[in-house]
C-alpha cells in the first residue's frame, strides 16, 4: 500500500502529527516500535502548562524565545483542555510563601503568567491567607507560613490522551500499528527516502511500506532515526531523565496541588493529587536513550528531601505505592555549555535536504498539537502542496463528543454501578464509557482488550489503558494473572506463552520495587 506519509513514533508528537496529517487529507501510517505512549508520553508530570519555572527563567535571563515558548504553551493549554474534557481538567496550584515579600514576588510572576495566557487564562492567580492555605492543604507545615499564591493550570491523563489521539487518527481513516519498529529506509535512486522497512514484533514479520514522506517523531530516540537516514548527521538531542513517585493521597490530603518553588538544584517540584494518589515529581539528570527508566533510591530520596520541609508529616520512600521515569527529548543549545534544566522546552522541525526525512525535535506534551501543525506544514511543503489549515485546534478527541461532567451520575442510575467505578470509567473512556458497559453487559468475561484495541501485553493494559500500574505496583502484580488470562483468550496464547507473559511482567514490577529498596508484601 502506498502512503503519503509515514510517522515514526506513537507518542504525543507522532500521534498528534498523524492526526493532523490525516485530517488534512494525507494518507498516513503511524508506527511505534512498542506500545503507543510507552515512551516519554506516559511518563510526564501530567501537567498541561506553560511552565512557571520556564517563565521565571525567561524573565531572569531576558530570553525572548523562552518567553514565547511559555506563551505558546499557555495558548495550547486551552486547546488540550477543550478537545478532551474527560482526560484533561483545570487544577489549582498553591505556592507556599513565608513573608509578604515572597508573596508579592510570586504574585507578580504569576500575574505575568496570567497575562501571557491572555483570553485563554483559566482564572486569575491570587494570594491566599495562612488560614485558607492550611484549610486547603492541611498537611502543610504551619510554622512561619504567611500564606500561598494560588494559580491555575491543567492536569491530564497522558497515556489515555495519547490513546485518544491514536483512536481519533484511526477514526479519521489513518492506519496505526504498534509493536512495529522502523529498521531501515528504502531510497529512490539512492537519494531521498521512498519507503520504510518495518519489523513487526508480534507477528515476527518484516514489511516494506511505500511512502512519499517520513516524519521522525521518536522523541528521545530522534538522533537514531536521523542517523539512520544520514549517517553523518550530528546529534541534536540532550535527553534528560525525570522520575516520579506516587503515594496514598491521604498522606497529604487536599484537592489542590503543591508547588515547591525552589529545589536544591534550582528547579521546582510538584506534589499533585492524581487519580486517587499523590504524584510527586520530578528530577532532572543528563541521560542517554539507553538509560534505564526506573526510579532509583537516590532519586526518590532527593524528591522527598525537597518536599518534606513543607509537610507537617514527612513522607518516607517506604510509603510509596509506585513510580515511573521518562526521558525528556530536549534539543541541544549548540554550545553544550548549558545544563539540561536550562534548555528551552521549545521544538524544531528539521528537514534533511538529502534524505527528505522530516524530524520534529524537542517540545512538550502541552505543545504537541502546535508541533504537529508545524510538522504537517513542512510535510505539505515537501510534497509540493499548498499548506492548508490545521484542523486540530478544535477537534474533539475520541470519547469527547457527548461527554458531560454529569456522566458518572447518569451511569450510576442506568447501570447500577458504584460511583467510584462510574467516575473511573468516565475519566478513562469519556462518552465511550457507556459503550464499554454495553459490551460488558453482552459478555462480562473478556472485554478488556477488545474494548481498547492495540493492547498486546499485560503492561499495555495495566500501565497505559487502566492505570493500575501507577496506582499500585503490588496490586498490579496481583492483577497480572487475570489480565494474562483475558489476553490469552483474546490472542489464543498457549498456557506457556501466558505464564511467560505473566512472569515477565511480574519480574519487571519486582525490579521496580527492588530499585527503591521496597518489599513486595
Ligand atoms: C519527567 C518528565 C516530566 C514531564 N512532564 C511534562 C508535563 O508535565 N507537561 C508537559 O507538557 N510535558 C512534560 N514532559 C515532556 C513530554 O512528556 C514530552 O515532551 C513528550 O511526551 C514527548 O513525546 P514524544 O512523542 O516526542 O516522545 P515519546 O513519547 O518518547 O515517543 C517516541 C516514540 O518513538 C518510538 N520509537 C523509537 N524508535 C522507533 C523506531 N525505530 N520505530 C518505531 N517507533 C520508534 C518509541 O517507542 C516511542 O513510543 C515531561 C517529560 C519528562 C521526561
Amino acid at each position: 500500500m502506498q502512503f503519503d506519509l509515514c510517522v515514526i513514533g506513537g507518542g504525543a508528537t507522532g500521534a498528534g502529527s498523524a492526526l493532523d496529517a490525516q485530517l488534512r487529507g494525507l494518507r498516513t501510517l503511524l508506527v511505534d516500535a512498542g506500545d503507543f505512549a510507552s515512551g516519554t508520553s506516559s511518563a510526564s508530570t501530567k501537567l498541561v502548562h506553560g511552565g512557571v519555572r520556564y517563565l521565571e527563567q525567561a524573565v531572569k535571563t531576558f530570553d525572548l524565545a523562552e518567553y514565547r515558548m511559555v506563551q505558546g504553551a499557555l495558548h495550547e493549554r486551552a486547546s488540550m483542555l477543550r478537545n478532551a474534557p474527560h482526560l484533561a481538567h483545570v487544577a489549582e496550584f498553591l505556592v507556599p510563601v513565608y513573608s509578604w515579600f515572597q508573596a508579592t514576588y510570586f504574585q507578580i510572576g504569576l500575574k505575568i503568567y496570567d497575562l501571557l495566557a491572555g483570553k485563554k487564562n483559566l482564572f486569575p492567580s491570587k494570594i491566599l491567607s495562612r488560614e485558607e492555605t492550611l484549610k486547603r492543604l492541611p498537611g502543610l507545615k504551619g510554622a512561619g507560613l504567611y500564606g500561598a499564591v494560588a494559580y491555575a493550570d491543567g492536569q491530564f491523563d497522558d497515556a489515555r490522551y495519547a490513546m485518544a489521539l491514536v483512536r481519533s487518527f484511526q477514526e479519521a481513516g489513518g492506519k496505526a500499528l504498534n509493536y512495529c519498529r522502523v529498521e531501515s529506509f528504502v531510497r529512490a535512486g539512492g537519494k531521498s527516502i521512498s519507503g520504510v522497512q518495518l519489523h513487526d514484533a508480534i507477528g515476527r514479520n518484516k514489511w516494506t511500506i511505500q511512502t512519499k514522506i517520513v516524519v521522525n517523531a521518536t522523541g528521545p530516540f530522534s538522533d537514531k532515526i536521523r542517523q539512520l537516514a544520514s549517517p553523518n548527521a550530528s546529534p541534536r538531542l540532550r535527553p534528560s531523565k525525570g522520575a516520579h513517585l506516587l503515594f496514598p493521597e491521604e498522606l497529604f490530603p487536599g484537592e489542590d496541588a503543591l508547588l515547591v518553588p525552589e529545589t536544591e538544584d534550582k528547579r521546582v517540584i510538584f506534589a499533585v493529587p492524581w487519580q486517587g494518589r499523590l504524584l510527586v515529581g520530578t528530577t532532572e539528570a543528563e541521560a542517554t536513550p539507553e538509560t534505564k527508566m526506573a526510579v532509583s533510591r537516590d532519586e526518590a530520596e532527593y524528591m522527598l528531601r525537597q518536599l518534606n520541609p513543607y509537610l507537617s508529616q514527612p513522607l518516607r520512600v517506604e510509603q510509596s505505592v509506585s513510580g515511573f521515569a521518562g526521558l525528556r527529548p530536549l534539543v541541544a543549545a549548540g554550545d553544550n555549555k548549558h545544563s539540561t534544566k536550562e534548555l528551552i522546552r521549545d521544538h524544531e522541525v528539521e528537514v534533511d535536504e538529502q534524505s527528505g526525512l522530516i524530524s520534529i525535535l524537542g517540545g512538550k506534551w502541552t505543545t504537541h498539537r502546535l508541533m504537529a501543525e508545524d510538522t504537517v506544514n513542512a510535510v505539505q511543503r515537501a510534497l509540493g502542496q499548498a499548506v492548508t489549515e490545521s484542523q486540530t485546534k478544535r477537534h474533539p478527541l475520541d470519547g469527547a463528543a457527548g461527554y458531560v461532567p454529569q456522566l458518572p451520575d447518569a451511569m450510576v442510575k442506568q447501570y447500577g454501578l458504584a460511583i467510584e467505578t462510574a467516575k473511573h470509567l468516565a475519566s478513562k473512556f469519556g462518552a465511550n464509557a457507556t459503550r464499554v458497559l454495553e459490551l460488558i453487559r453482552g459478555d462480562a468475561d473478556m472485554r478488556l482488550p477488545v474494548v481498547d484495541g492495540f493492547a498486546q501485553t499485560i503492561e499495555d493494559v495495566l500501565a497505559r489503558r487502566l492505570g493500575l500500574q501507577l496506582y499500585d505496583w503490588r496490586a498490579s502484580i496481583l492483577a497480572a494473572p487475570v489480565v494474562g488470562e483475558l489476553l490469552c483468550r483474546e490472542f489464543g496464547w498457549s498456557e506457556t506463552e501466558k505464564s511467560e507473559q505473566v512472569a515477565r511482567y511480574v519480574e519487571k514490577i519486582r525490579g521496580f520495587l527492588r530499585g527503591l529498596g521496597l518489599s513486595e508484601a
